[in-house]
C-alpha cells in the first residue's frame, strides 16, 4: 500500500527566549494511503503542534518529513503551499465557514482558488454535498444550518479536491455527543470508499471510530492496540 506519510525522528521546539520547550520528542509515524488513524492525547499533549505539522503549516525543528514522498524540508514557500493544496483536505473544531457565503459557494472555494471553471465546479461541489447528505442545502447559509450540517459543508469542501489525506482537528469538539456520532459515521464512510483520514481528538470514544489510535503523551507517540 502507498505510504501518504512518513516522518522520522520529527522534534519540535518552540523556544522563549532563552527558554527551549520541546513539545514533539522524535516521533516517527507512518500513514498508508487508504487507513482511518486517530491520534489520541490530553491537552498540552502536543496535538495541535503535530497537525500543523502533516499538515505542512509548520516545520519541524529536526527530523524528516516525508508527505506523498516529498520531503518536506527541500520546499520552498511556494512549493509547501502547492504541496498542503494538493496533498491536505483540513476540518476543524470550529468549521471555519464563511458566513456570508452559501453551502454551495463554500464547498466551491478551493476549486475558485485552483482554477477550476464554474460548471465544472458547481458539478463536483453539488456531489460532494450529496455525498455528505446535504444536497437540499446547497443554498442555505452557514447561520441557517446545524453544527453538525456546518460541519458536513465543512467537510465536503475539504475533500472537492480530493486531498490525499483528510485532516481534522477535533472534528466534533463543538457538537454534541449524537452530532459527533453521526460526523464519525460519514468519516467511517468516507474511509470505507477509501480515503485516508487523520484525526486527532482528546476523546476516547470519538477516538475508536478510527481503525488505528496512536496516543500522544507529552510529545511522544505510542501504538494502541484496537480490538
Ligand atoms: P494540544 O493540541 O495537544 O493541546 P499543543 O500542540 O497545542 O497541544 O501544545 C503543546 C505544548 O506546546 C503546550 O505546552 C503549549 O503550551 C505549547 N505551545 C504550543 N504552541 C506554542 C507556541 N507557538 N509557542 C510556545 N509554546 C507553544
Ligand atoms: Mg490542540
Amino acid at each position: 500500500m502507498a505510504e501518504v506519510l512518513n516522518m522520522q525522528n520529527i522534534s519540535k521546539s518552540y523556544y522563549m527566549g532563552e527558554e527551549e520547550l520541546e513539545v514533539l520528542s522524535k516521533v516517527n509515524l507512518t500513514v498508508n494511503s487508504g487507513e482511518f488513524l486517530s491520534l489520541l492525547g490530553p491537552s498540552g499533549s502536543g496535538k495541535s503542534t503535530m497537525m500543523n505539522i502533516i499538515g505542512c503549516l509548520d516545520m519541524p525543528t529536526s527530523g524528516k518529513y516525508l508527505l506523498s514522498g516529498n520531503d518536506i524540508e527541500d520546499l520552498d514557500e511556494t512549493e509547501l503551499a502547492f504541496i498542503r493544496n494538493k496533498e491536505i483536505g483540513f476540518v476543524f473544531q470550529s468549521f471555519q465557514l464563511l458566513p456570508r457565503l452559501s453551502a454551495l459557494q463554500n464547498v466551491e472555494l478551493p476549486l475558485i482558488y485552483a482554477g477550476v471553471s464554474s460548471a465544472e465546479r458547481k458539478e463536483r461541489s453539488l456531489n460532494m454535498l450529496d455525498r455528505v447528505g446535504l444536497v437540499d442545502k446547497t443554498k442555505n447559509l452557514p447561520t441557517q444550518l446545524s453544527g453538525g450540517q456546518q460541519q458536513r459543508v465543512a467537510i465536503a469542501r475539504a475533500l472537492v479536491t480530493e486531498p490525499t489525506i483528510l485532516l481534522a482537528d477535533e472534528p466534533t469538539g463543538a457538537l454534541d455527543q449524537k452530532t459527533g456520532a453521526q460526523v464519525m459515521e460519514l468519516f467511517e464512510e468516507l474511509n470505507h470508499d477509501g480515503r485516508t483520514i487523520i484525526m486527532i481528538t482528546h476523546d476516547i470514544g470519538i477516538a475508536r471510530h478510527a481503525k488505528r489510535v496512536v496516543n500522544i503523551l507529552d510529545g511522544h507517540l505510542s501504538e494502541q492496540e484496537v480490538q
